[in-house]
């Protein structure tokens, strides 16, 4: 934590941050996930293409982008109170923070954190899954659960779901008693227009997306969103995005690395986002 606070004190004036979270203890299937993060660094970097969002910020410029690095995650019985310590120490900051996954189980010590620290807080998720299960396998802090643990802790206002694919009884039934809104990939609007009042957090499970788009994850469900609509979503909802992941890159599927650059681009759009319109 000593090297994230002295990141952060260098990181003083810019506005938003990026996280890294080298963390695959909640995966359910298969493991990978943690060596995401310098994976998605490596392709924001990439010189094959620039470091301008499609609404006109050069993420290079001084005081835009501070990279705060990787959280020393290695001992599981600290990783939570970690992640959510530098959730809450980020916020405190004022910096927006934009954390790279890691598995989906990481949103739930950073919605601890993020939760308190925006009060009204909505939660957009992207995800082939709805991540909703009260336990898997007698463990109630996987990947596939984290939604659930956010809901019974009443950390959120709202939770809007979309790209779903994989809905089943219990987790039907879980949506119901949460009322979380669910936008299923079947019959989903092309147009889709989400509305937040106050602070919106937006959690990407890669698998999100189409396995066409985004192969390198560990849970192949086709049928998914492409890349366009998952940047589209990013940019076209009405409300004041204050944090975001991305999470479930697994770097050991990737082949060529063109999911970590799928990845890469998505933070680069929720970077984009944050900002705002360029000039304003
Ligand atoms: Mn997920
Ligand atoms: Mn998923």
């Amino acid at each position: 934590m000593e090297t994230l606070r002295q990141n952060l004190a260098r990181a003083q004036g810019s506005r938003l941050a990026l996280v890294g979270l080298p963390w695959d203890g909640g995966s359910s299937f298969l493991t990978g996930s943690a060596q995401a993060p310098p994976r998605i660094r490596a392709a924001l970097r990439s010189p094959s293409t620039n470091s301008w969002t499609e609404n006109g910020h050069d993420l290079d410029r001084p005081g835009l982008l501070a990279d705060l690095g990787d959280l020393d995650l290695t001992d599981p019985e600290t990783a939570f109170g970690r992640i959510q310590e530098a959730a809450g120490l980020v916020a405190q900051a004022g910096l927006k923070p934009i954390f790279l996954g890691g598995d989906h189980s990481v949103t739930l010590p950073l919605i601890r954190a993020l939760g308190r620290a925006h009060p009204g807080l909505s939660l957009l998720q992207i995800d082939a899954h709805p991540d909703l299960y009260d336990h898997l396998e007698g463990r109630r802090e996987t990947h596939a659960s984290p939604l659930a643990r956010i809901m019974e802790e009443g950390l959120v206002e709202r939770l809007v779901q979309v790209g779903v694919r994989t809905m089943n009884g219990h987790q039907s039934q879980q949506a119901e008693r949460f009322g979380v809104e669910v936008f299923q990939m079947a019959g989903l609007d092309r147009g889709l227009k989400l509305e937040f009042q106050g602070p919106v957090y937006l959690t990407l499970d890669l698998d999100g997306l189409d396995p066409a788009f985004a192969p390198g994850v560990s849970h192949y469900e086709p049928g998914g969103l492409t890349s366009r609509q998952a940047i589209d979503l990013i940019q076209g909802f009405e409300g004041e995005l204050v944090g975001a992941d991305v999470v479930e890159l697994n770097p050991v599927r990737d082949r060529h690395g063109v999911t970590a650059m799928v990845a890469a681009k998505l933070v680069k759009e929720l970077a984009g986002r944050m900002l705002g319109p360029a000039g304003s």
